[in-house]
Parts: structure tokens; C-alpha cells; sequence
């Protein structure tokens, strides 16, 4: 199947998983009480009780309705993972019920997924229930047998994502910033969520009270300000600013800083790509289009887009950012070797590239709110090829 936004491999054989019978049988151990048995039965094209047939001969805990409750927002990430090998992409649209664009914007921006998972889709092919004969049953009540009988027991009181209990020392007060990721937070878009659960009122208070005067998570930029050529990149950017200015708001009440992570430029998928040919850089490798911050429009638009992002949020209390490794951003993130494929990058100094992305950063919250921190992670820049 062609698809428009997510990338398109390469698709070598897929791992097999020889120590279970089958494919399905795989399927279910791994998604077991983190997929509704009911959607596992409609992925595959079967019932339910043949779904809760093939787990009881493997003597898995007790089908939990309740602990599916929250995967598909908390944990799509490890269902993605585990399921990578096994299925593919339009079950795993089907699994998570996302749009291929969502998908795309997840494997691209959440923390360079695609690239973790190996920058390829194994070719797995559709999955569909088959019954099982005498040789795989036999083979999954052997399972049975070698589940340690401890790990059913232990599974039987887990409840996931239930850690919302937060540490109550009361430290010195300092100046310092104490700047941690929010433990209840999902990583992705998180400010698409209109109720913004991710940060109850109750874990700002927590904070507070241990110390913690910033929390960070990440963004993207053109997520909140778009370009002026293709807007349409931007989908619901007035959203997620409206949702971040009542979320710094909120959280400058108890004295919490909200910090943006940003690795910026990011790189532009290819279905917008021909609007962006003249600010192209080095060739990306993950095949999306690298910006060249030695091109004036494309600082422009860091220093624009954060003077725009602060005017609008004036408690936001800053960013940190990451120039080196991570995503694909600007020609000198990544080796030599990548930035030598700009004709513009290759003669100029790593040091200078990445100077010039953080002052138009900087440059443009300052114009904003002159009080708001910039960050910059140093990762990396111990190895600058070129000083
Ligand atoms: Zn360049």
C-alpha cells in the first residue's frame, strides 16, 4: 500500500519470533491487557473468545479491561515498538486508531522514532487469525509452562501509568533553576489536549512544594508558528498556543516554569518539500528536507516564530534546546559528513552554524520577553569537527 506522509522504508523480511507457534500467537502475548481484546479480534478478523482462547492456553493473567484504558495515549510508543516487526503500517493505524498523518508526525518528531526503530519498515504483512492446529496448541500450553509462575501473580495488581505520587522533601529554596520532565506527561504533542492532563493542578502543587520550579517538554516549532509559504505544515497551531499560554498561566501561580525543548530547524517532510527547495541544505538521510540555517529566511523564521510564540505566552519561562545529534535540523547537526553534502555549510565553521541558531533563538524571545531563559545543551559540541 502507498501512503502519502509516512516513510516509505526500506522494508526488509521482518524479525521472526520463532520461540512462539505463529504470528498471532506473538500478537497476542505482546499486546495482551494493552490492547482491547475487542479490537485485537477486529485487527486479526476474529472473535473475542478465540483471542482469549489462544492467551488462556498460554497461561496469560486475566484479560483487564481497565489497564488497556490508557496505552493508546501513554503508551503508544512501546505499542508501536512491539508491534513494529509484526504488523503492517495500516494495522498499526488501525491498533491505534491515528491518521497516517499522526503517525508520520510521531515517527518524525517524537524524539527521531523512526530512527530508533532502524530508518526502515519491515515488509510484515497483513495478520489475520488462523486457527491453531494440535502442533501450535501444544506449543503454547508448553508456554504456559515456562511463564515464571511469579511475573502472572505480580501482573495481576499492576495498575499502569498509576505512579501519580510525587516526592514531598521540601529543599532549600534557591534561585537555581531545578527543571525536570513532568512524570505524567506523554512525550509527543501534549498540547493538543485540550484539558492539558498531563499537568494537574495537584502535580504543579507537588512541584512546588519539593523544590521544582521548572518542568520541560518537547515542541516544534512549526507546530506553533507556521511558515508563511506553507501554513498548511502548522494544522492546528492556534490550539496548541492557546492550550500553552493557559498552561504557563496556570503554572506561574505556583511558581513553575515551563521550558520548551526545541531542536530546531526542523526538517520538512517531503509532501511540502517543493516550497522549501530554496532554503535546502545537506542532505538528509531520514529523506526529509534539512533547512540551511546559512540561509537568511530560515533564521529568520527561528527569530520571527520565537518572538511570536512569546509575545503570545508572556509566562512562558523558556527554552532548551539541542544543536547537535537528535533530529534532523540544521547542515552541522549531525557528522562531517552530512554537512560537506550543503555547498554552503561545508566551508564554514560547525561553531558559527550553531552560534548563529541559538542567537536568532535568542534573539527573538528577548525581543518578546527579555526575562525568558535560553538553554542550550551542550551535547556534542565537544565534537565539533572544525573548532
Ligand atoms: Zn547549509
Amino acid at each position: 500500500m502507498a501512503y502519502e506522509f509516512l516513510p516509505p522504508g526500506p522494508t526488509p523480511e521482518p524479525l521472526s519470533f520463532t520461540h512462539f507457534p505463529d504470528r498471532v500467537s506473538c500478537f497476542i502475548f505482546r499486546n495482551w491487557n494493552m490492547i482491547p481484546v475487542a479490537t485485537m479480534a477486529k485487527l486479526l478478523g476474529t472473535t473475542s473468545a478465540k483471542i482469549l482462547r489462544i492467551a488462556k492456553f498460554m497461561g496469560l493473567p486475566k484479560y483487564e479491561a481497565g489497564q488497556t484504558k490508557f496505552w493508546k495515549t501513554r503508551g503508544y510508543i512501546s505499542l508501536i515498538r512491539q508491534n513494529w516487526h509484526l504488523l503492517p503500517y495500516e494495522q498499526i493505524l488501525e491498533m491505534l486508531d491515528m491518521s497516517e498523518k499522526e503517525l508520520a508526525f510521531c515517527l518524525k518528531e517524537d524524539d527521531f522514532l523512526y530512527h530508533k526503530l532502524g530508518s526502515l519498515k519491515p515488509a510484515a504483512k497483513v495478520l489475520k487469525y488462523e486457527e491453531p492446529s494440535e502442533e501450535t496448541i501444544a506449543r503454547l500450553k508448553e508456554i504456559k509452562n515456562e511463564l515464571c509462575a511469579d511475573l502472572v501473580k505480580e501482573s495481576k495488581n499492576f495498575a499502569p501509568f498509576d505512579f501519580k505520587k510525587c516526592a514531598r522533601v521540601a529543599p532549600a529554596k534557591t534561585k537555581n533553576l531545578r527543571m525536570i520532565y513532568p512524570y505524567s506527561a506523554s512525550y509527543g504533542d501534549p498540547l493538543m489536549d485540550d484539558k492539558l492532563s498531563d499537568f494537574s493542578d495537584e502535580m504543579l502543587k507537588d512541584y512546588a512544594r519539593a523544590g521544582i520550579n521548572g518542568l520541560w517538554f518537547q515542541a516544534v516549532l512549526y507546530g506553533l508558528v507556521p511558515w508563511d509559504r506553507a501554513p498548511e505544515m502548522s494544522g492546528d497551531y492556534e490550539r496548541r498556543v492557546k492550550n500553552l499560554r493557559r498552561l504557563t498561566d496556570r503554572a506561574a501561580k505556583h511558581g513553575v516554569g515551563i521550558y520548551l525543548y526545541f531542536n530546531e530547524p526542523r526538517s520538512i517532510m517531503l509532501e511540502w518539500a517543493d516550497k522549501f527547495k530554496d532554503l535546502e541544505g545537506a542532505t538528509d538521510k531520514e529523506g526529509t528536507l534539512c533547512l540551511c540555517t546559512s540561509k537568511k529566511p530560515v533564521l529568520d523564521y527561528l527569530e520571527n516564530a520565537m518572538a511570536t510564540l512569546f509575545a503570545q505566552c508572556p509566562n512562558l519561562a523558556g527554552i532548551f534546546t539541542i544543536t547537535r545529534s537528535e533530529n534532523t535540523t540544521n547542515c552541522a547537526y549531525s557528522t562531517d559528513e552530512h554537512k560537506n553534502s550543503c555547498p554552503i555549510c561545508k566551508d564554514r565553521l560547525t561553531s558559527d552554524i550553531i552560534a548563529e541558531v541559538l542567537t536568532a533563538l535568542a534573539n527573538g524571545i528577548g525581543r518578546s520577553n527579555p526575562k525568558a531563559r535560553v538553554r542550550p545543551c551542550s551535547i556534542w559540541w565537544m565534537q565539533l569537527p572544525h573548532g
